[in-house]
């Protein structure tokens, strides 16, 4: 009898509790799915009221310090002076089968942007891949597209991370196959935060690896010991590519990056992103200050 007492007393409370449980966490979903679409709604106008802007990262050449091309980042800044950051539009566009739109949006705003830029051959520009995109029937058509659009000194990266890639290895090999054939190139981005195994690194048509900043961020101090690091800028040697060490902010850094003969790098050391406005003017002073140099070493 007590037993049956207990359970009716508690039944009494926990009724309206488990109640009041489900009816908060109806509206918390039902508050999540209202968002997440407005937030698609939102980057449709926002393509439309060309809220949407590029900005330019220099990528600089270790050996000799110059800059040798630049990586595209999309930025939103909505006209109530808001401003989303990358990874919450790209993800909720991935989610929301806007992706494939969004990139041809931003191949758009390069192709402004880079049309009137006179640059030193070879100048590397990296774009950014989601994988949607790359799996998509109009991506090898609107690469070349862009690339049509681009002056020969430019070569035209995609960014591609290890995620995409395994993601259909059979397509996305296809794809990269012919677009470098018809002068693209192609970096694994984020490399060492996926789950890319090292047969299939070795079976597609690659030319870079970029390197994680987290592993950049593990050398603290020109005598630290980076046993991750020293192990992908070797398998990156190994496998004939190209290193981009991403992330770089200090000196010590880029001391241990010449040391180990890593090509290029990226990061707030060198330059933070930048408007085309702004970039393409910096890039130019950077260029002719070396030249300046030249002449100066070549004067008796
Ligand atoms: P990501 O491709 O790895 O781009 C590099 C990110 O690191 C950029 O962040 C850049 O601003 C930041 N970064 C560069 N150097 C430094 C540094 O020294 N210190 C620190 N703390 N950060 C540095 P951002 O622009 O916020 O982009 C974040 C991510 O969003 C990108 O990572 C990329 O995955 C994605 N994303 C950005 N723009 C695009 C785009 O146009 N298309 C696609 N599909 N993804 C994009
Ligand atoms: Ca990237
Ligand atoms: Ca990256």
């Amino acid at each position: 009898l007590s037993l049956l007492h207990y359970i009716l007393r508690n039944l009494v409370f926990l009724g309206p509790l488990s109640l009041l449980l489900t009816l908060t966490m109806l509206y918390m979903w039902r508050r999540w799915v209202s968002r997440k679409f407005s937030l698609a709604d939102e980057i449709r106008k926002g393509m439309a009221a060309g809220e949407f802007r590029v900005h330019y990262q220099p990528v600089c050449d270790t050996a000799t310090g110059t800059c040798s091309g630049a990586e595209a980042l999309m930025r939103w800044h909505r006209s109530d002076g808001r401003s989303i950051a990358p990874v919450v539009f790209i993800r909720a566009a991935e989610e929301e089968g806007l992706i494939v739109s969004l990139t041809q949006h931003l191949f758009s705003l390069i192709e402004a942007d880079v049309r009137a830029w006179k640059v030193t051959a070879p100048f590397h520009l990296g774009v950014n891949i989601a994988s949607p995109h790359l799996m998509d029937r109009s991506f090898t058509a609107d690469v070349l597209r862009l690339r049509g659009t681009l002056d020969a000194a430019v070569r035209l990266v995609l960014e591609i991370t290890e995620r995409s890639l395994v993601e259909d290895t059979g397509t996305a090999s296809a794809k990269l196959h012919e677009l470098r054939q018809k002068g693209c190139q192609v970096a694994v981005d984020d490399f060492g935060t996926g789950y890319c195994s090292l047969s299939l690194l070795q079976s597609l048509p690659l030319d870079y690896l970029k390197i994680d900043k987290i592993f950049i961020d593990s050398l603290t101090s020109a005598e630290a010991d980076t046993p991750v690091l020293d192990t992908i800028v070797g398998l990156s040697r190994r496998l004939a590519l190209t290193t981009i060490a991403e992330g770089v902010t200090a000196s010590h850094q880029v001391d241990w990056l010449i040391k180990h003969q890593v090509s290029y790098v990226q990061g707030y050391y060198y330059g933070r992103p930048m408007p085309a406005a702004d970039f393409y003017p910096w890039y130019r002073e950077k260029c002719s200050s070396l030249m300046d140099e030249f002449v100066a070493v070549d004067q008796p």
